[in-house]
């Protein structure tokens, strides 16, 4: 096994910069630098650091050593908390890089060597890869649940249930009993039944976890000057969109990110929909029309008529969505279920918000228990309630046990890829690109 070595903290001038080598040359990486082997597992020793070269020094930087398999990546690992300047950090690099039995990692190395080496299964590489990327607090705490292993335990607690039922079913292949009709189907079907039933109600979670982890998305939709831009201004707190009053200037979708409730929401001001006259403006609308219909939640805007009624915009909107009215400073509907607002004077925008956080938190968000961050993790769930669910049909119809127990088989396979104990090989590249930083 080749020894690895890479700057594990931000590229750029920082107090301290950690750089990590990780294999069985560690040790040596540690001595050809600090002069002296590792110290004790575990413990920072004040060290200071030359270029093995020409024995200029280069920093002086604490020193971890953690021995295999107790580590990160479960090999020896040294790490070199340096001062972060550019210099320190490049000399350091350097004089690693000039050890024969070095080289640089990878990206996403360190982690695949941890998976490789037992120290975390699929789901908690995943779950680390979020973490790095969680942008608010919900986010956090669903990442941190995953990297803990809470997704993984479920999984693998259902395919060890699936295993002792398959193991049930080959030992009737291997020594059949005396053929009692329906025998097996007492012995087994409960307990398929049990795990059928528990995977379905995981797998119907609303697609809390996914949203959570990808951001819910809020489209602005309405017509020309209702005051879309204005309102995701406000919103947005900061001025975001082009503000005009020339109809038509929202001419793309605009995006701005929010943190709503520790939930993060991509909100997207869209061109306003009318009978547009110019071709980019036709396809602005196009677009707006595009993105509001994949949307999570609209928030619709009507116009109030010259009359003091309300424009059809409402009719485009479907359960869910938040119906305003804005521009309530120069007259108001009073009707029922409709928010009037001004992004003018700010009235009625902490009615607004909240709503709108009430809402994002029936689509997305904290939960009590671990649940699918990850369309990958859904077909697998998928593949394993329909492998159950065959071999449940194959034991009514009194099959030949052979059959219950392949498809058993495959189910339990399917949960296995989710975690990684079995048959990764084609899924490895694809999960580490995702959880590579800085991808
Ligand atoms: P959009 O085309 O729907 O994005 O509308 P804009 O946000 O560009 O606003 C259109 C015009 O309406 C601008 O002149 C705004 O200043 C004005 N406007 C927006 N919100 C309000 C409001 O609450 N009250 C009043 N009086 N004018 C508003």
């Amino acid at each position: 096994m080749e020894t690895i070595y890479a700057l594990s903290s931000a590229a750029g001038r920082a107090g301290v910069a950690v750089i990590r080598v990780s294999g069985p040359a560690a040790g040596e990486a540690v001595r050809a630098l600090s002069g002296e082997g590792p110290g004790p597992a575990r413990e920072a020793v004040l060290r200071t650091l030359r270029d093995p070269a020409d024995s200029a020094a280069l920093d002086r930087a604490l020193v971890l050593w953690f021995e295999g398999p107790a580590s990160f990546t479960g090999e020896d690992v040294a790490e070199f908390h340096v001062h972060g300047g550019r210099a320190v950090v490049d000399g350091v690099l350097g004089a690693l890089g000039r050890l024969p039995a070095l080289r640089v990692a990878m990206a996403g190395e360190f982690t695949r060597r941890a998976f490789e080496n037992g120290k975390l299964d699929l789901t908690e590489v995943e779950g680390l890869g979020d973490l790095i990327e969680a942008e608010t607090a919900a986010q956090r705490v669903q990442a941190l649940r995953q990297m803990e292993g809470a997704l993984g335990e479920l999984y693998e607690g259902w395919r060890g249930r699936l295993l002792r039922v398959l193991a049930y079913a080959e030992a009737e292949i291997d020594f059949p009993d005396e053929e009692v009709p329906g025998d097996l189907t007492r012995k087994l079907a409960p307990e398929i039944g049990r795990l059928a039933t528990e995977i379905r109600a995981h797998l119907d979670d609303g697609h809390r976890g996914e949203r959570l982890r990808d951001g819910v998305e809020v489209a602005i939709v309405g017509p020309p000057n209702v005051g879309k831009s204005s309102l995701l201004n406000r919103l947005a707190r900061r001025e975001a969109a082009i503000v005009s009053d020339e109809a038509g200037t929202t001419r793309d979708v605009l995006d701005v990110r929010l943190d709503l409730g520790g939930v993060p929401v991509t909100l997207a001001d869209t061109a306003g929909l009318r009978e547009a006259a110019g071709a980019i403006e036709r396809e602005g609308v196009r677009r707006a029309l595009a993105r509001a219909e994949k949307a999570d939640l609209r928030i619709v805007v009507a116009a109030l008529r010259a009359d003091g009624g309300l424009d059809g915009t409402f009719d485009m909107a479907r359960e869910g969505d938040l119906r305003i009215v804005n521009k309530a400073d120069l007259g108001r509907p009073g009707l029922p279920g409709v928010i009037p607002v001004s992004a003018a004077t700010g009235e009625g925008l902490d009615r607004l918000e909240e709503a709108l956080t009430g809402r994002i938190g029936l689509l997305a968000g904290d939960s009590e228990r671990p649940v699918i961050t990850r369309a990958r993790h859904r077909e697998g769930l998928q593949a394993c309630l329909e492998g159950l669910q065959r071999a449940l049909g194959a034991l009514a119809a009194e099959r030949e046990t052979e059959l219950v127990a392949e498809d058993l088989r495959l189910a339990a396979r399917s949960l296995g890829r989710i975690t990684g104990r079995v048959d990764v090989e084609d899924l490895l590249d694809v999960v580490f690109r995702d959880f590579c930083i800085g991808k």
